[in-house]
């Protein structure tokens, strides 16, 4: 910071130095006093109060105490940046009715977000995200700078996001319009928006800590799974041994993940699994498991590090093709 000039009114009577103060004040937004303790700053400062004055207050540092002055509109200007500068979360549940949307940008892997041929200058992998498909409308209704989504966990790209949603925060950055802004007039425009390919509810103003809340949260999950069979298993036996899958899972960290998460054991449960159709070597299973076991490797075995396995009771390979959550437990 420069501070742009230097005035002496020690020479001045205490009533002059109130009128150079005033005048001052009216060209420079903040004036900062300085001198001996029981130098009479603060009586001039109060002296030189008229309408023009925003704020007067000490200094608190130990070897001078200098008085502050700010003027009115500065302390406006002060007070929205304060509070525009706050971020405001708005906590809700997202569905993805469509496959090929990740949940947050993703940055184009040859440009890393700069903008390239490869991805016709828009810097990203995919050309929309949930995130992208709700802030767009989110930012205009708060006229705000921006948003960060926060999601409680994520699904594939290519799965979809049914049942009742994925819990999400939304924290709007510099938002100028912050009050009367009604969620579920917002809830209908940004579904109107996102229309067929996201949809959110129970919007609602939260608190900070629900983001926390969110990312801590561990909650049972209900999957609809399609699986590649790789030979023929007749439907009763297809039956028995995906039934012996309930229970407890021992999971070592999935190969494709090990690159980013510690190889490490876990034990998660499954709960119902049932054969919701079987046509041919394809077979749809609806799944509920407890929060933090990979579902995929539930199918293959992962080359043995997920025990059971559907893939290992049949002994044969089995691949899931698609999945859908289809429950979050709320
Ligand atoms: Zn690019």
């Amino acid at each position: 910071m420069e501070i742009s000039e230097t005035i002496n009114t020690s020479k001045h009577t205490k009533q002059e130095a109130a009128k150079i103060l005033k005048d001052k004040l009216s060209e420079t937004a903040i004036l900062i006093l300085v001198g001996p303790q029981g130098g009479g700053k603060t009586t001039v400062a109060i002296e030189s109060l008229d309408e023009n004055t925003g704020a007067i207050f000490e200094g608190r540092v130990r070897a001078a105490q200098p008085v502050i002055m700010i003027r009115k509109d500065a302390v406006k200007k002060l007070k929205s940046l304060v509070v525009e500068h706050r971020p405001l979360p708005i906590y809700g549940r997202y569905r993805k009715l469509v496959r090929g949307i990740p949940q947050t940008r993703w940055a184009c892997r040859v440009c890393g977000g700069k903008g390239c041929e490869e991805c016709g200058f828009t810097g990203k992998l995919y050309p929309e995200s949930v995130e992208e498909l709700i802030s767009g409308t989110v930012i205009k209704a708060f006229n705000a700078t921006g948003t960060v989504f926060h999601g409680a966990g994520r699904e594939d790209v290519d799965a979809l996001m049914l049942g009742n949603g994925r819990p999400f925060v939304l924290e709007v950055r510099g938002a100028k319009k912050r009050s009367s802004i009604d969620l579920s007039a917002l809830q209908q425009e940004i579904n109107a928006f996102a229309s067929y390919k996201v949809e959110v509810s129970n919007l609602e103003y939260v608190d900070h800590s629900k983001v926390k809340q969110i990312k801590e949260m561990r909650v049972d999950k209900t999957y609809r799974l399609t699986v590649m069979l790789g030979g023929d298993v007749p439907e009763e036996r297809l039956k028995l041994c995906s039934n012996k899958l309930r229970g407890v899972i021992t999971q070592q960290t999935p190969t494709r993940a090990l690159h980013h998460r510690a190889d490490r054991l876990r034990k998660r449960s499954v709960r119902p699994i049932e054969l919701e159709s079987f046509d041919e070597n394809v077979a749809v299973f609806i799944v509920t498991c407890e929060s933090g076991l990979y579902v995929k490797e539930l199918i293959s075995g992962d080359g043995g590090r997920t025990t059971p396995s559907l893939s290992g009771e049949l002994g044969i390979c089995a691949k899931v093709i698609s999945i859908d959550v289809i429950n979050i437990e709320s």
